[in-house]
């Protein structure tokens, strides 16, 4: 499916209220190990199936990846890191693991990644164009773990991260919102802006879980003071807990901030039976927090909005969460026509 196939003839939606979706072949060649690893290829096909079961693809605008320039990795990383992930994960033939933590590699691993964070960048630049009004990035490895100097958790490169310093640096965003739902607490992005005022981090995970960060309590340092929020929940979160916390934390503290776009952080293993969390979020509470990220992007930032995969490994319960939140992402598209 081409851009150009999309539907944007007289009478349908224009461009500027679609929703895009990013997504490549290129992000199944990622393997992180022979056997039964969760974070495998097959996410993404059951994602594109699920998306083309409920007959969503044909309502998407179709966005073409492609690769992170170095430059573009370091904004966020030090290049003595990107020298280390070449160094151990370039020309690698078999599986091995990053040095940095537990992020098995394999022969395209480091190519895949470069793409993984482009793709979020030309998500980012599809928005900003007014090409699409709001997007979902379906790329992998992930990369909310990810800090400065260390791949970790499954994580190469911070996509997020790096998309909201690329939005500074190249499209003179001023602040940015991350709100991260991942069942576990996205460490290198909070680490990457812990004393930055100008990139508002906000999550909801269970604290205690990998990677142990992510306490009430660490709300940023120096200028980002009080730009970092965290709210724990507990084992067996439900749709209603989860959105409380969307409601009476994300809400208030985002019109605070007023941010002028809005990245998601958007980690499905807080879904219900998923193979790695313990919460208990179905696909109707991912709609629901959605509703609630979108209509700030509505109301706060001209309804920007770029969403990107993070973790979700029951494949099933996966490509239903999906469906669900882009479902939903759609219907801004709807409403501002
Ligand atoms: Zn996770």
């Amino acid at each position: 499916m081409a851009a150009e196939e999309q539907p944007n003839s007289a009478g349908e939606s224009s461009p500027r209220n679609m929703t895009g979706f990013l997504y490549d072949e290129i992000y199944l060649r990622h393997l992180a190990d022979q056997a039964g690893h969760p974070e495998r290829p097959e996410r993404l096909m059951a994602i594109v199936s699920g998306l083309e079961k409920a007959g969503l693809l044909r309502s998407l605008y179709r966005i073409t990846p492609r690769k992170a320039t170095e430059e573009q990795l370091t904004l966020v990383h030090d290049p003595s890191y990107l020298a280390l992930v070449q160094r151990e994960a370039g020309n690698l033939q078999g599986f091995r693991t990053l040095s940095t933590g537990d992020t098995v590699v394999s022969e395209d691993s480091l190519e895949v990644a470069c793409w993984a964070a482009g793709g979020v960048l030309t998500a980012v630049d599809a928005v900003m164009s007014g090409q699409v009004r709001n997007a979902f990035a379906a790329v992998r490895p992930p990369g909310h773990h990810a800090t400065e100097n260390r791949g970790m958790g499954f994580c190469i490169f911070n996509n997020v991260a790096i998309a909201a310093r690329y939005l500074q640096k190249v499209h003179g965003i001023q602040r940015v919102l991350i709100v991260d739902w991942d069942y576990h607490h996205g460490n290198g992005t909070q680490d990457t802006f812990y004393d930055d005022d100008s990139v508002f981090y906000f999550s909801t995970h269970h604290y205690g879980a990998y990677p142990g960060t992510g306490s009430a309590v660490e709300t940023g340092s120096g200028q980002g003071e009080e730009t970092t929020l965290n709210v724990p929940l507990p084992v067996g979160a439900s749709d209603a807990l989860i959105l409380q916390a969307f409601e009476t934390k994300l809400v208030p503290a985002a019109r605070k901030f007023s941010p002028q776009f809005i990245l998601v952080s958007a980690g499905f293993d807080a879904m219900r039976h998923d193979l790695l969390g313990r919460f208990n979020v179905t696909p109707d509470g991912f709609a629901a927090i959605t509703r609630v990220v979108r209509n700030l992007a509505d109301e706060l930032c001209q309804g920007r909005l770029v969403s990107v995969l993070e973790g979700g490994y029951r494949l099933e319960g996966l490509a239903e969460s999906v469906v669900a939140h882009i479902k939903v992402l759609l219907e801004a598209s709807v409403a501002n026509q």
